[in-house]
C-alpha cells in the first residue's frame, strides 16, 4: 500500500494525436511490471461533463467503466495495458470541474468569496488529481492532460500541474510529449516546434523533467543534445517515440531506452526488479508471427473513423492472437449494405460482427447483414444495437412480424425492442442510460456463451436505453432464438443465441470494454474460433 504516492503528469505539445494515451499507458505498464500499483487518469479540457453526449465523429468511442462512467477512449488503453479497472475518478473534464465548483457556489460553500479560476477551479482540478492518491491504493498516479500546451482550454489544468509540482516537490514529475517533424526537402529532423512548445510550458511556470519526441526517423545524438540544451533537461532525459507496428510494442521500446529507469529515479522510486514482461513479450511475438489470414466483417455506421470502434478492434485483435490468426477486417458501412449487394460484400467473410450504435441511420443494412449471417450459417456476433438488430431480424423473418422494430426508431405494433421501464420518465440525455457493470446469469449450459466463459455468473458493462421485449420471448424461443443469459434481478435479456446455428450470439452488453492484451475476452475468442473452425 502506498503512503507516499508519486504523481506523473503527461502533457502534449506541437500537435494532438501524438499518442499521449499510449505513452501514459506504456510508462504505467513498465512501473507496474516492476512491482508497483499504478493507475492512470485523463483530464479532458472540454466543457461536456463527460463524453457520453458526444457523437463518435467528435471524439471517437465512448469507453464505459464498471462504475458506469462514460469516459474518454484512452481509458480503454489504460485498462488494456494495465489489466486493472478504471472508474469515474480516472476521467475528469473541464465541464465536470466547473459543474462541481458552480454547485458548491450555489450551496454557499464559498462563504461570500468571489469564485475564480485560480484558486477555485484549479483547487478542484488538484482535488480530482489527488483523490486517486488519497485512496492509498496506488504507488503511482499518472495523469494525462488532454489537448496541446498553448490551448486556452488546457490552461487551468497546466496551472494546476504547476501548483502541484511546487507542492509535491520530488514526488511529482512532468513528461512532455512533442513532435519533431522530418523535412524531406532539407533531409532533417526539426526541433524548433519542440523548443517553442517547452517555452509555452515555461511561460506558465512548468519545467518539464523528461521529454519524449515523437518521430518518424531515428533521433541521433546531436538532436538529443540540442533539445536538451534548449529545453533545460538532461540529455539522458530525452527519449524518442517512433512509429511501431503495434501499440503493444511501445512499452518495450521505452524500456530499451531506459525511460522507466530515468523517470523512476527522478521520483526516488526504487527500481526493485527488472520489469516482469515475459508474458507481454510472448504475446507480442505471437502477434507478429500470425500467418493464417482470416477475413471477417464489422458492420457499423462509423466505419470510416478508426477511433469509433477502438475497443471492438482491439478485442478482435486480441482474439485473433489467441487463435493464432491474423484478422483481415473489412469495415463495412451499414448504409451501403442492401439486399442486392449483401452477398458480394459478405460472401467471402468467415464471421460477421454487427456493431453497437444509436439512432435509425444504417439500421436496414445492419439487419440485412444479420439475416445474411443467420441464413448462411456464418458466425455472428451482435453487440448491443447489433443484438437488437438480430432480434428485430428474427421477429420479422422467422416469427413473421414484418413490422417488428425497436421503439427507438418508430412507433410500431410490434416493438420487439422496447424502451426500459426506468427510461420512460427520463428527459436529460447525459449519464442517464443503463450504464456500467451488471451481473448476468447464463441459464443454458449448452450455450456458446457458457462454453466461452466457463461460468454461469458473469459481469459485463452496459450502455443502452432499450431492451428485448420479454412479451415476445416465448415465441422467439419456440422458433430457435433463445435467451441464454439474463440479469438475475431485473429479468432483462442479456444474451440471445440461435440454436442449431454455427455460432450466433447477440449480447446486450459491451464485452469489448473488458478485453485486455494479456487477457483477451472469452466471447471474442470464441467468435474468432468459430470463424476458423
Ligand atoms: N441504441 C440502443 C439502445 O439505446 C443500443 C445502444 C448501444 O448499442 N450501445 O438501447
Amino acid at each position: 500500500m502506498a503512503n507516499n504516492t508519486k504523481f506523473i503528469f503527461v502533457t502534449g505539445g506541437v500537435t494532438s494525436s501524438l499518442g499521449k494515451g499510449i505513452l501514459a499507458a506504456s510508462l504505467a505498464k513498465l512501473i507496474q511490471a516492476r512491482g508497483y500499483s499504478v493507475t492512470i487518469q485523463k483530464l479532458d479540457p472540454y466543457l461536456n461533463v463527460d463524453p457520453g453526449t458526444l457523437n463518435p465523429y467528435e471524439h471517437g468511442e465512448c469507453f464505459v467503466t464498471d462504475d458506469g462512467a462514460e469516459t474518454d477512449l484512452d481509458l480503454g488503453h489504460y485498462e488494456r495495458f494495465l489489466n486493472v479497472p478504471t472508474s469515474q475518478a480516472n476521467n475528469v473534464t473541464t465541464g465536470r470541474i466547473y459543474q462541481s465548483v458552480i454547485n458548491k457556489e450555489r450551496k454557499g460553500d464559498y462563504l461570500g468569496k468571489t469564485v475564480q479560476i485560480i484558486p477555485h477551479i484549479t483547487d478542484e482540478i488538484k482535488r480530482c488529481i489527488m483523490l486517486l492518491g488519497k485512496k492509498g491504493e496506488y504507488d503511482v498516479v499518472v495523469t494525462e492532460i488532454g489537448g496541446v500546451v498553448g490551448d486556452i482550454e488546457s490552461l487551468p489544468f497546466i496551472e494546476a500541474v504547476r501548483q502541484l509540482k511546487w507542492e509535491l516537490g520530488s514526488n511529482a514529475l512532468c513528461i512532455h510529449l512533442t513532435l519533431v517533424p522530418y523535412l524531406a526537402a532539407a533531409g532533417e529532423i526539426k526541433t524548433k516546434p519542440t523548443q517553442h512548445s517547452v517555452k509555452k510550458l515555461l511561460e506558465i511556470g512548468v519545467q518539464p523533467d523528461v521529454l519524449v519526441l515523437r518521430t518518424e526517423h531515428e533521433l541521433n545524438n546531436s538532436i538529443r543534445q540540442k533539445v536538451a540544451l534548449f529545453c533545460n533537461v538532461g540529455k539522458n532525459a530525452v527519449f524518442e517515440s517512433p512509429d511501431l507496428p503495434s501499440i503493444y510494442e511501445v512499452p518495450l521500446s521505452f524500456q530499451k531506452q531506459g525511460f522507466d529507469e530515468v523517470v523512476m529515479s527522478k521520483l526516488g522510486l526504487d527500481l526493485k526488479q527488472e520489469p516482469a514482461l515475459d508474458a507481454w513479450k510472448d504475446k507480442l511475438n505471437r502477434l507478429y508471427n500470425l500467418s493464417e489470414v482470416v477475413k471477417i466483417a464489422v458492420v457499423g455506421k462509423y466505419v470510416e473513423l478508426p477511433d469509433a470502434y477502438k475497443s471492438i478492434h482491439e478485442a478482435l485483435n486480441h482474439a485473433g492472437m489467441v487463435n493464432n490468426v491474423k484478422l483481415d477486417i473489412e469495415w463495412v458501412h451499414s448504409e451501403k449494405v442492401n439486399e442486392q449487394n449483401v452477398a458480394s460484400i459478405l460472401g467471402d467473410k468467415k464471421a460477421i460482427l454487427v456493431a453497437p450504435g444509436f439512432g435509425n441511420r444504417g439500421i436496414d443494412g445492419k439487419i440485412i447483414a444479420t439475416r445474411y449471417a443467420r441464413e448462411n450459417n456464418i458466425p455472428f456476433f451482435g453487440i448491443c444495437l447489433g443484438m437488437q438488430c438480430a432480434v428485430i431480424e428474427f421477429a420479422r423473418n422467422v416469427l413473421g412480424l414484418p413490422d417488428a422494430n425497436s421503439s427507438e426508431f418508430c412507433t410500431t405494433p410490434n416493438p420487439v425492442i422496447d424502451i426500459m421501464e426506468q427510461q420512460k420518465s427520463i428527459t436529460n440525455m447525459g449519464h442517464t442510460m443503463r450504464l456500467g457493470a451488471y451481473p448476468c446469469h447464463i441459464l443454458d449450459k449448452d450455450s456458446n456463451a457458457f462454453r466461452a466463459y466457463g461460468s454461469d455468473e458473469i459481469y459485463e458493462r452496459h450502455r443502452h436505453r432499450y431492451e428485448l421485449n420479454n412479451n415476445y420471448l416465448a415465441d422467439m424461443e419456440s422458433k430457435g432464438m433463445v435467451a441464454v443469459g439474463k440479469n438475475p434481478d431485473s429479468d432483462l435479456v442479456e444474451i440471445v443465441e440461435i440454436k442449431g446455428h454455427k455460432w450466433f450470439v447477440g449480447v446486450q452488453f459491451h464485452p469489448e470494454y473488458k478485453s485486455r492484451f494479456e487477457k483477451p475476452h472469452p466471447l471474442f475468442v470464441a467468435f474468432i474460433k468459430a470463424a476458423i473452425e
